[in-house]
């Protein structure tokens, strides 16, 4: 029996335990004992298993369920990390033939080791991967990433409109990334409720200690704001006991918050024995015989967060704190200008649609570009022109129509068709660059263009196809597009 799918369908809450495989016998068997319960205070109970999560050469979510005693029905997931769609088809082969028809599809954080401008490592994009799993398997569950735990417009933003593209191609619900903040779980559930389909959201909750703060200072996209911190560390400072006994009393608190927001069920984090199952499942009963509403529900999560003589906690950083629906930035000029002489300079070239278009692209289908020289000076004029202007690394079929001119290809993970959730006020994951999904986002939003963003799909390009000029292949290609010429929309959550 597939849990998830079933409790998905018949709106029962869900528990989904998180397995990070490591060689570790130990480590198996005491999921194999959290699992052998099968639930948590009568919620249905199944287990994650992590995709890359420290390396490439972690095991493989299929090895490490073969690896547990009793094998479950279990929700592997997918990373891109330095993966093309051939290593996507042969995982989705594989789970075909073990009978395992769900997944979680995942871009992936950095790579560890992976510097921009050093080797190139590629990230199959979430959108793209999950375009592929749907159209070779039509009816298998699969889920999809969200962020909403930002808090400046262009990456929140950003983020939403890189879901509503992961539910156009065909994701079943989402998993959030780990979060505290329950006011962005709240602005989660709302967005969910004004997609034209509304699918399932699952939140990831971890019990938080001071230790656990300092090791996610090391996972890109999850907040920890100061004052969370100081609170933690006066936990601490009390004993170790208190502090582990409040931080599974705020996790009881959180996972009855989101059930009572309507989320679907929860993504549990950092339980590996079965002790700790039971102690939450302690925590929950004290709770859930005295909340049943959230108006029961916000002091006692706002208390949980308190200690005596320090102020109250936030959970936005100091620097920033936007909600969805708040409009405020806009491009600069060079921005708006850059786009506008972009689009200009491609509607002359490549439109196809008048005298020096058709020209151009009557010329880069002769013959002669065929032959591997011709092939190659075509390649190197194409980078001479577009490299220093635009940071093109010519990937042979040009997605700058789709992407305002921002080249994907200045993104050190590559993605086209939306941000990571690993930016931090806009910041991109890698720390040397604003993300170029937020700069995406402020043009988008001062030229009117924003539908592009949430429906342009942008295909993954084939690894065999890049390093060639894309000329020929755009003037080949029919000359009518998938997604309709993007009218201008409204910001979302307005
Ligand atoms: S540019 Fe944005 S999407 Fe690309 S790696 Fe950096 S944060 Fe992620």
């Amino acid at each position: 029996m597939n849990v998830l799918k079933t409790a998905l369908r018949e709106q029962r809450f869900v528990c989904v335990m998180e397995f990070v495989p490591k060689p570790s016998a130990e480590r198996f068997a005491a999921m194999d004992a959290i699992l052998a319960r099968g639930h948590l205070c009568g919620w249905p109970m199944t287990v994650a298993i992590g995709d890359r999560v420290g390396s490439p050469l972690d095991m493989s979510p299929l090895d490490a369920l073969a690896s547990f005693s009793n094998p479950v029905p279990a929700l592997p997931h997918f990373s891109g990390k330095d993966r093309e769609r051939h290593h996507l088809l042969a995982q989705l082969q594989r789970m075909d033939a073990a009978g395992l028809h769900q997944l979680l599809v995942l871009t992936g954080d950095r790579l560890p080791g992976h510097q921009p401008g050093e080797r190139p490592v590629r990230y199959l994009e979430s959108v793209a991967a999950l375009q592929m799993a749907r159209q070779a398997y039509p009816h298998w569950l699969l889920g999809a990433a969200l962020n909403p735990f930002k808090y400046c417009e262009e990456e929140g933003a950003a983020q939403y409109f890189k879901a509503e593209k992961k539910l156009a191609a065909g994701a079943d619900f989402f998993t959030l990334q780990l979060g505290f903040d329950a006011a962005k779980h709240q602005e989660a559930m709302h967005w969910v409720r004004r997609q034209p389909a509304p699918k399932p959201i699952l939140a990831c909750l971890m019990s938080l200690t001071q230790g656990r703060a300092n090791m996610l200072d090391h996972v890109a996209g999850v907040t920890v704001t100061p004052s969370m911190r100081h609170m933690l560390e006066a936990e601490a400072a009390q004993s170790k006991a208190f502090a582990q006994a409040r931080s599974v009393d705020r996790l009881a608190l959180q996972v009855i918050g989101v059930k009572l927001m309507g989320y679907a069920g929860v993504h549990l984090s950092g339980i590996h024995e079965i002790s700790q199952l039971l102690a939450l499942e302690a925590r929950l009963e004290h709770w859930q015989a005295q909340i049943t509403d959230m108006a029961q529900w916000a002091p006692a999560w706002q208390a949980s967060w308190q200690m005596p003589g320090l102020p109250a906690v936030t959970f936005h950083p100091p620097q920033a704190a936007w909600r969805q629906g708040e409009s405020r930035v806009t491009a600069t000029l060079t921005q708006q200008a850059r786009y506008h002489l972009m689009h200009g300079m491609h509607s002359l070239l490549f439109s196809r649609r008048n005298g020096l278009s058709q020209a151009f692209g009557w010329a880069v289908r002769q013959p002669v570009w065929s032959t591997r020289l011709g092939a190659q000076v075509l390649h190197t004029a194409e980078r001479a022109v577009k490299r220093p202007l635009l940071g093109c690394d010519t990937c042979g079929r040009c997605r700058l129509e789709d992407t305002l001119y921002i080249c994907p290809e200045t993104c050190p993970k590559g993605l086209a068709n939306g941000p990571c959730g690993g930016t931090a006020l806009n910041r991109c994951e890698f720390g040397d660059r604003e993300c170029i999904h937020s700069v995406k986002y402020r043009t988008a939003k001062a030229v009117q263009q924003t539908a592009v963003l949430a429906e342009r799909l942008i295909p993954c390009i084939e690894e065999h196809t890049r390093h060639r000029s894309s000329w020929p292949q755009w003037f080949g290609a029919p000359a009518t597009r998938a997604t309709p010429q993007s009218a201008p929309r409204s910001q979302p959550g307005s």
